[in-house]
């Protein structure tokens, strides 16, 4: 059985950050989120989106503070669980069971980084979607090269969508993109790079019906907004970008004091759980203020203390970052 000594729900950037502070005090770390990729709402919600209010940066693009986190935190060698929702917590015998989607982790501390929820793709609300789910039917992009040669379609309208059929045109044989209104949601900049590509686009289109053979995707049944009118189109794979929904359903069954949606924290960030922390958007205290600033304030208090818990020799407040950096990858 592994046992961590800080797993980390939640990995937006928050959880990114109280995991790359734990790797520094050298603690056996695990991170979770139900989604498949990091940065929580930076990631989902508003990648291309400017940030002002981070401390050093005049101004940082969501995606590239997300890649800045990630190329912090791999400088330990953490275990990730993505793709993986936690449904319920529970502790016995000084240690915390945490039950996922997947199965079941073992942890001494848990810092819980929830932010809004766990994040799960809007999905195609069609008959047999499901059968098709990594089998022609994707939400996510991991690998552009998967796509090479192939035809495929994407589904959406907002900037997303449009990011991959541009990214995909010269990578697959053909790309269409469809949409079920006339105008798209992006920005206007990349909706008049469409215009001279080759990207097939169709306009105001519905799907209708998927179908395939030998359990994969291979035909999409379109039908034009309004009308009676139908495209047949054979696909080898299709890209469903309808955003993301994010919710907290099974907080309220895990024992932890909380108002609003949000886990009451003392000044230290435990919670009502002995073991278990709370940081960021999720957490609440007197003047708490949402933002990524605060919970980045947050992520070390919680770590240092959750270590603290764990063993009470260590100190709440360990040395700073060059005396910690020394202590992790100098001589030993
Ligand atoms: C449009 C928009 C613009 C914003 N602009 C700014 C800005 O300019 N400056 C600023 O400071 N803030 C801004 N914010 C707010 C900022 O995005 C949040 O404060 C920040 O994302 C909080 O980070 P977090 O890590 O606490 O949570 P999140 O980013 O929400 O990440 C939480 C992660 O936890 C995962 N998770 C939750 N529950 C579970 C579970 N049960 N199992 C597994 N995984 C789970 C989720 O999937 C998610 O990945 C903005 C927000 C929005 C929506």
């Amino acid at each position: 059985m592994e046992i961590y000594d800080i797993t980390i729900i939640g990995a937006g950037p928050v959880g990114m950050f109280a995991a790359f502070y734990a790797g520094m005090r050298q603690a056996k770390t695990n991170i979770i989120d139900s989604l498949p990729q990091l940065g929580g709402q930076l990631t989902t919600l508003y990648p291309e989106k400017y940030i002002y209010d981070i401390p050093g940066y005049p101004a940082i693009k969501a995606v590239d503070l997300v890649n800045n986190l990630k190329k912090q935190l791999t400088t330990f060698n953490h275990t990730f669980h993505l793709n993986e929702e936690v449904l319920s917590l529970s502790r016995e015998d000084e240690i915390i069971e945490i039950t996922t989607t997947k199965g079941i982790h073992y942890s001494k501390a848990v810092i819980l980084t929830l932010g809004s929820g766990s994040f799960q793709p809007r999905k195609l609300n069609l008959e047999h979607a499901d059968l098709y789910e990594n089998h022609g039917l994707d939400y996510f992009v991991n690998d552009l090269m998967k796509y090479a040669g192939k035809k495929v379609a994407i589904a959406g309208g907002g900037d997303s969508a449009i990011d991959w059929a541009l990214m995909l045109e010269p990578i697959a044989s053909e790309v269409y993109l469809i949409h079920r209104r006339e105008a798209f949601r992006a920005h206007e900049h990349s909706v008049n790079q469409l215009k001279p590509s080759s990207v097939n686009v169709l306009t105001p289109y519905l799907i209708e019906r998927l179908s395939g053979s030998n359990g994969e995707l291979s035909d999409i049944r379109l039908k034009k907004a309004k009308t009676d009118e139908t495209i047949d189109l054979m696909v080898d794979s299709l890209i469903v970008n309808y955003g993301f929904t994010s919710n907290l359903e099974h907080l309220s069954s895990w024992g932890l004091e909380s108002s609003r949606n949000a886990i009451t924290v003392h000044s230290d960030m435990s919670t009502s759980i002995p073991g278990v922390y709370a940081a960021g958007d999720i957490c609440s205290y007197e003047g708490k203020v949402k933002l990524i600033a605060t919970g980045f304030g947050e992520a070390p208090t919680a770590v240092n203390n959750a270590l603290h818990f764990i063993n009470p020799k260590e100190r709440t407040q360990p040395g700073h970052s060059t005396s910690l950096y020394d202590k992790t990858f100098g001589p030993k």
